[in-house]
């Protein structure tokens, strides 16, 4: 059972309602997204229909759902979530271009990506610091140095920054520096780090499992969502199938169904699902016309040379290319790109 606090509810409102289920024997998890504050409640439901919820002050709605992803699920909020990362919108009528490098390797590599990624139209800048790699010889990120660029690189760029944290134990650290919290794919099913991120106050991405269900992604969002953090981004990232062409095989269709069961915003990565520059382009067109909320697009002024992920990062001419895209297509769809901090400041 869900209770949906109405926007103007107050924390005197909260607390009521929390201890109201506290002494009914059940338990109360309070989250909070940009526009409300919902609370999931854990225990027995005929009880907790008896307690009249509905009518208290500040309750907009209590709802039974019947997914086991409760807090997530669009059982209870039909309309779709929009997420603001420093400022910048995700999802609702926005579509959302988030680009960079795949790693952070130095402060010159950095910097001249995330011009690149604001010349194609981005508003949200990657990069990833503390890196997840398969082998424990491949560059492994610069850490902490890493997150200082990243830093540097916002003030100097003005995009605000999503980077990956890959354990419980740095989650504050990383979210002392970035705006948004990564999680990648290899981690979906860590679900300390899961805890971690829903407590750290700061929006999350949240990348699918290479080998996990839609439902088994749901319910990783909401071990974030029960820590009290609404703002979460889902990323279709591709998934492994037979196939070899692609480095994975990116599941189109997770767009319209997790929009059908969950209302939060969904985006594509058709740099690590593709897992080659000539297919970013037709997958970000793809994952446009499906109805995604944005993508995530790796790009490197010199992908030679680039330590992880050269193979699928857009350069040169690609990028003027991708800005096309983002300028043209989201207008046919009766969306419109989010544009980056300052823009949508001047009212650009
Ligand atoms: C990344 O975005 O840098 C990354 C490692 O992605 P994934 O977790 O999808 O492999
Ligand atoms: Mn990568």
């Amino acid at each position: 059972m869900v209770i949906v606090m109405a926007p103007g509810a107050t924390q005197a409102d909260i607390d009521s309602v929390v201890d109201t289920v506290r002494s009914a024997g059940g338990e109360a998890f309070v989250s909070r997204g940009v526009s409300r504050t919902i609370v999931g409640l854990v225990g027995d439901v005929d009880r907790f229909s008896a307690l009249n919820l509905r009518s208290r002050s500040g309750v907009s709605d209590v709802v039974r759902i019947s997914v086991p992803y409760k807090l997530v699920s669009r059982e209870h909020h039909r309309e779709r979530s929009q997420v603001l990362v420093g400022g910048v919108p995700v999802g609702g009528s926005a579509v959302t271009l988030i680009a960079g490098p795949c790693s952070v390797e130095t402060p010159e590599q950095t910097l001249a990506a995330a011009r690149m990624a604001r010349a194609a139209g981005a508003s949200i800048l990657r990069g990833g610091a503390f890196k997840p790699r398969t082998s424990p010889y491949a560059f492994q990120g610069l850490g902490e140095a890493g997150l200082k660029i990243l830093a540097d690189v916002r003030q100097e760029v003005g995009l605000p920054v999503v980077t990956e944290v890959v354990d419980p134990a740095s989650v504050d650290l990383v979210a002392s520096y970035a705006d948004m919290l990564q999680v990648g794919t290899r981690n979906m099913q860590n679900f300390a780090l899961l805890q971690a991120v829903g407590s750290a106050g700061k929006p999350v991405l949240l990348k699918r499992g290479m080998n996990a269900t839609i439902q088994e992604w749901l319910m990783a969002a909401e071990y974030i969502a029960q820590r009290g953090n609404l703002d979460i981004v889902l990323c279709e990232r591709g998934i492994r199938t037979f196939e070899t062409a692609t480095r994975n095989t990116l599941d189109i269709s997770a767009v319209p169904v997790v929009q059908r069961l969950s209302h939060l915003p969904v985006i594509i990565d058709p740099s690590h699902s593709g897992g080659h520059r000539d297919l970013v382009l037709p997958l970000t067109r793809a994952a446009l016309a499906v109805g995604a909320d944005g993508v995530i697009v790796d790009v490197h002024p010199d992908p030679a040379s680039a330590l992880c992920d050269g193979d699928q990062a857009l350069a040169g001419r690609d990028i003027a290319d991708l800005a096309d895209v983002m300028t043209t297509m989201p207008a046919m769809l009766g969306r419109t790109l989010a544009p980056a901090p300052e823009q949508a400041a001047a009212g650009v």
